[in-house]
Formats: C-alpha cells, sequence, structure tokens
C-alpha cells in the first residue's frame, strides 16, 4: 500500500472547531469548515467540499466539542474521505502556547498532554479548549498520530535579550514570564514565502512580517530564525489591534485599580475585549473604520493614526534589530486587504529605503507579490498567510520522518 497523504488540520477554540483536510501530495484542500457555539442550541456547522465546491450548513445545538467532531467525521465520510481512511496519516492540531518547552511540532503522548496542560495558567483561553479538541480526536482515532503544532514554537529562537523583560530573573522563572510571542506559525510560514518571492532562500533573507488581522503581532526574522517579535506573556502585547490596546505603560493598570477603582477582572477584559481600535472609536473591523474617515469621521480617523503610529514604531524598531532589512511583508485580514494601512505605514519611511507602488498596492487578491517599486533597496510584499497548510505541513514532515 502506498503510504497515506492526507493531513487532517484541526484548530479549536473554547466554543469553536475549524477543521481542513488536505492532500499532502500537492497541498490541495479537500475539505474546509467550522463548527461554532458549540454548547449553545444556536450551534452552525459549516462544511465545504473544496473537490465539489458543495456548501453544507447545519444549525441547531452541538452539546460539546465530542459531538461536534462527530459531526465533522459524518460531513467528511458524505464526501468519501472519512477519518477512518486509510489515507489519512496524520491530524496536526494548533496549540496556541508551547511555552518554553516545545520548540517543535511534536507527536502527542500522555506526557506532551501533561506539559500542554502545566501551561494552562499562561494561556487560560486556548490551551484548555486545544487540549479538548486533541483529546476529542483521539478518542476517534486511538491509532493516528496526533501532532502539536505550537503558535509559540517559531519565537522560541528570541535571544534572551529580547525574551526576558526587566524583572528579577528568578521571579519571572518561577512564574514563568517572559515574552513567547504568537501567530507563530503564520510568521513561520509568511517569512519563508516572502523569501521564495525574492527568489532566496530563508538562510539568506531577513524578514519584517505584519501579520495584521484582528489579532496583530510584527516580527523581526534573521535569516529564517525570528529575533523579536511584538506579542510577549500572553497576546496582548504589541501592535495595536482589533479589540486589544497592545503597548501601554503598566501603571496604566495600577492607575485604573487604584483611581478607577476596576477589578483585575474588569481591566483584563477592558484591555483585551474592549480596547484597541475598537475602544478607540467602536469599531474594530478596518473596513468600516476606512468608510468612517471616508466621510469625515474624525474619531475613527484618529484611531487609523494610533494603529498607523504604533505600526511604524515596530517597523523602525525591527530595522534597528536586524540591522539590513531585505523585506516587509504584510499579512492576515488587514495587511493583505487594507491598501490604506500599508501606504501609511511606510508612508515617510524611504530614509529607510521602504516605498510602495500606489498602483502595485492598489492591486486586490491574489497571491504573494511585490508591491514595492523595482527601485526600492528593501521589497514590500503582500503575502497571504495560510497557518493550515503551514500547521499540515509540519504535521506531514513530522510524521513521515518517524515512519
Ligand atoms: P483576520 O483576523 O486575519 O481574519 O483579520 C480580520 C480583520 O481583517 C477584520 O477585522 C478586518 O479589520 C480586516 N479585513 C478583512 N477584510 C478586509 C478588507 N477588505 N479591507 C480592510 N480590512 C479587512
Amino acid at each position: 500500500m502506498t503510504s497515506p497523504t492526507r493531513v487532517l488540520v484541526l484548530n479549536s477554540g473554547s466554543s469553536s472547531v475549524k477543521y481542513q483536510l488536505l492532500d499532502m501530495r500537492d497541498s490541495s484542500r479537500l475539505a474546509v469548515g467550522l463548527v461554532e457555539r458549540i454548547g449553545e442550541q444556536t450551534s452552525r456547522l459549516e462544511h465545504t467540499c473544496a473537490t465539489s465546491g458543495e456548501t453544507r450548513e447545519q444549525t441547531g445545538p452541538i452539546a460539546d466539542h465530542d459531538a461536534a467532531l462527530k459531526a465533522v467525521a459524518e460531513e467528511l465520510s458524505r464526501d468519501g474521505v472519512g477519518l477512518d481512511s486509510p489515507e489519512l496519516a496524520a491530524i496536526g492540531h494548533r496549540v496556541v502556547h508551547g511555552g518554553m518547552f516545545f520548540t517543535e511540532p511534536t507527536v502527542i503522548d500522555e506526557a506532551v498532554l501533561t506539559e500542554i496542560e502545566r501551561l494552562i495558567p499562561v494561556a487560560p483561553l486556548h490551551n484548555p479548549a486545544n487540549l479538548t479538541g486533541i483529546r476529542t480526536a483521539t478518542a476517534l482515532r486511538p491509532d493516528l498520530p496526533q501532532v502539536a503544532v505550537f503558535d509559540t514554537a517559531f519565537h522560541t529562537t528570541m535571544p534572551e535579550s529580547a525574551a526576558r523583560y526587566a524583572i528579577d530573573p528568578k521571579l519571572a522563572d518561577r512564574h514563568r514570564i517572559r515574552r513567547y510571542g504568537f501567530h507563530g506559525t503564520s510568521h513561520a510560514y509568511v517569512s519563508r514565502r516572502t523569501a521564495r518571492l525574492l527568489g532566496k532562500d530563508p538562510s539568506e533573507v531577513n524578514v519584517i512580517v505584519l501579520h495584521l488581522g484582528n489579532g496583530a503581532s510584527a516580527s523581526a526574522v534573521a535569516k529564517g530564525r525570528c529575533v523579536d517579535t511584538s506579542m510577549g506573556l500572553t497576546p496582548l502585547e504589541g501592535l495595536v489591534m482589533g479589540t486589544r490596546s497592545g503597548d501601554l505603560d503598566p501603571a496604566v493598570i495600577f492607575h485604573l485599580a487604584r483611581v478607577g477603582g476596576m477589578s483585575m477582572d474588569e481591566i483584563d477584559s477592558l484591555l483585551n475585549k474592549r480596547s484597541g481600535l475598537f475602544g478607540l472609536c467602536g469599531d474594530n473591523d478596518m473596513r468600516e473604520i476606512r468608510r468612517r474617515i471616508d466621510e469625515g469621521d474624525d474619531e475613527a480617523a484618529l484611531a487609523f493614526d494610533i494603529y498607523i503610529h504604533r505600526l511604524k514604531k515596530y517597523i523602525g524598531a525591527y530595522f534597528a534589530v536586524l540591522g539590513r532589512v531585505d523585506a516587509v511583508a504584510f499579512t492576515a485580514g488587514v495587511g493583505e486587504n487594507a491598501a490604506p494601512v500599508r501606504e501609511a505605514a511606510v508612508a515617510g519611511l524611504e530614509p529607510l529605503g521602504l516605498a510602495v507602488d500606489g498602483g502595485l498596492n492598489a492591486v486586490r487578491g491574489g497571491g504573494p507579490r511585490l508591491i514595492s517599486p523595482p527601485s526600492a533597496r528593501v521589497a514590500v510584499a503582500v503575502v497571504p498567510t495560510d497557518e493550515e497548510l503551514e500547521i499540515a505541513t509540519q504535521t506531514y514532515e513530522l510524521v513521515g520522518k518517524k515512519s
């Protein structure tokens, strides 16, 4: 029999499961879907058979992750690509926090599960949901390799000077406080894909990756290795995001508690869920913000300016960290689609060798592409991210090596 070539990628959130089934012979999608609002009366499953293009939708209560995954398995079976297929090589799980321990994709066993569980205090929202997804998938196919691909892994190459906060190292170590960084699979994929776009090997180029989605992070990648990134202990640090504040003086928190009378939970919720673009202007969708700016809305304009100012500071900082920069790559929802953000982020940075060609920047959609003029010293690129493909590739490589 020929070796199995399919990988199922699962991204389990607290009330949702996103999934893709890929054939690794050509990285093609066989099925794509999601189950959302798990545990509610209004759960919804949307499944697309990528080969036929047919989309099916189910609504109604799906009690838990176990029921969700069984429903997904049924949908896959209806398309003839069920979980019981001998062509399935492995299941790749997105795991948000791998701490310092997991520097690479890892085949999951009991010891790995225990370690992911031990990291729950630093990822209370994400790791429990990821664990539930792993346990449910393992129960469905106990014989199949289950692989964890960690959002933090790509950033474990950061030097201590970038990874540590300036606090007592013993206290920091006791509580596992350090800068871990997130969106690692995206930064890994986009930095490598950018190198390919330049016709170079990743080991030959230095890239600044700007992952601008609802969550947003920047990374400095030197010769294929991450040397700095903007998110820290949690995904709250760094850039202005859809609903997260990003960087602020930590004393703002003491001030809100002492003077504003807010509890820690209230401040946590404020900074994670009601800040960033949303906190500044009431909208977190860049399309809506641009529309409001076009209508002369000052609140939206200020939110945009603060977003861009922060982005520019990180671009400048990562020029200093890297010394030489070959490319700046924009990715994720905002980075891939919002030409005004790309234009504004680079405006005024010509002395650093950065420029955007208005015509190229205005082109919508499409694959990885350069938007800088050919004469520019530093390439500016739009590189659509593909975290599922990256998780599937890492999973397949690992399982291939072991078999
Ligand atoms: P992501 O988290 O990568 O899915 O990105 C989601 C965000 O991308 C949304 O909240 C929007 O702010 C932004 N976005 C998506 N499409 C567009 C678009 N066509 N123009 C501007 N922003 C967009």
